[in-house]
């Protein structure tokens, strides 16, 4: 019933009229008034002007659904931590590497907590998009927070972009709508399966297309990609030495410059704590402080784009960075000198861009400084198959 009263608000109607049993599901959309009926001869009645019906508005209850966690509980790893706020600011996807045991789904399950809250709009698309998966509770709640969704490598491609026979199933990347899809061990998803996420990441739907069915769903997630950094998961660890033969590492290696790759801005390194330092390194930021920074940059990104434009400054088309992204002369002097000695792509300068871009929000200023281009370029995205 959620799903139809959101649809009759989007369609402009003020009104709805259900059975008793839904009214409350229903009445989760703030802008409609419900008009709950026991049986038609009452509806009936009250269409003829025969009969009151009481409405109910405002909303009945919203899911509780928040993760819990705090950045805080994450120990050191200060420049990971950092990676993962400027791609909560930029709305940019990102990709960890590091051994296992560093912390990489600590943090990446702590991502939904400091992005922007969800619009009410943003909750009745993740709500629908629960409501047609069945995973809505039984009398229907309001989705408020962001979707995180962790399909195991071994997902098929319907399963990751979904299909399926009869009416097409939505997949991962429309579960994850409006949050966060976050493939472990990426190295290992199948080529094909990481090829089809292409389409979803460039346009934020889905076109799922079958002899009898053409179906479109909604999926624009934030993409949060970890792998190892090698097959045996520990070549440039400290203490545990990599046991990898040359032949596979490298094989390993050009999958993490597979085809996904171009929609990555980020990249960071996570090491493994020593587990002495554990509890010797200070606890860091919260949540709540930094989902606070992450809020103020996301409100400068909307002032200077505007309705109808880029959302955030992963989405700055390539051919609007140079207007959108002022760079100062030392700045750009730091992009050209990378792309001359560090073979920076085009399309890589245009990525340090982006992520300069959002270091400057984070910091509160207007223009692009060598300082901001510097550190974006710390986190660079291997070149070699762009
Ligand atoms: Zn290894």
């Amino acid at each position: 019933m959620l799903p139809a009263a959101i649809a009759a608000a989007d369609a402009g109607a003020r009104a709805v009229m259900v059975p008793t049993a839904n009214a409350a599901e229903a009445s989760l959309v703030s802008s409609l008034e419900v008009l709950p009926v026991a049986h038609l001869a009452q509806a009936i009645r009250f269409l003829r002007g025969e009969g009151d019906v009481e409405a109910v508005n405002g909303h009945a209850h919203v899911a509780e659904n928040g993760s819990g966690l705090d950045l805080s509980d994450v120990r050191g790893n200060v420049v990971a931590k950092r990676a993962l706020v400027i791609a909560a600011a930029g709305g940019h996807n990102l990709l960890m590497v590091g051994s296992p045991g560093g912390g990489k789904t600590m943090l990446a399950r702590r991502l939904p907590d400091i992005l922007p809250p969800m619009s009410e709009q943003e909750s009745f698309e993740v709500t629908r998009v629960a409501s047609i998966a069945g995973l809505l509770p039984d009398g229907g709640s309001l989705v408020t927070h962001r979707p995180f969704r962790a399909p195991h490598h071994s997902a098929s491609t319907t399963g990751l972009i979904g299909g399926g026979s009869g009416v097409p199933h939505p997949g991962e990347v429309t579960l994850a709508h409006r949050g966060v899809l976050f493939l472990d061990e990426f190295a290992e998803f199948r080529r094909e399966t990481l090829q089809a996420l292409r389409q979803p990441l460039e346009d934020g739907v889905i076109r799922i297309v079958r002899a009898r069915w053409a179906v479109t769903y909604p999926a624009r997630f934030q993409l949060i990609a970890a792998a190892n950094p090698c097959p045996c998961g520990y070549d440039g660890d400290e203490v545990k030495g990599c046991s990898c033969l040359p032949g596979p590492k490298d094989g390993y290696k050009s999958r993490l410059r597979g085809p996904v790759i171009d929609r990555i801005d980020l990249q960071c390194t996570v090491a493994r704590i020593k587990r002495k330092e554990l509890f010797e390194l200070p606890a860091g930021e919260t949540s709540v402080t930094l989902a606070a920074q992450v809020a103020d940059s996301r409100e400068r990104q909307r002032l200077r784009y505007g309705p109808g434009g880029p959302r955030s400054n992963a989405d700055v088309p390539p051919r609007d960075i140079d207007k959108t992204c002022r760079l100062q002369a030392a700045a750009r002097t730091a992009v050209e000198v990378a792309i001359e000695r560090q073979s920076l792509s085009a399309r890589g300068a245009h990525r340090v861009i982006r992520v300069a871009r959002t270091i400057a929000d984070l910091a509160g200023v207007d223009e692009v400084t060598r300082d901001h281009v510097e550190e974006a370029l710390d986190y660079r995205v291997s070149d070699s198959a762009t």
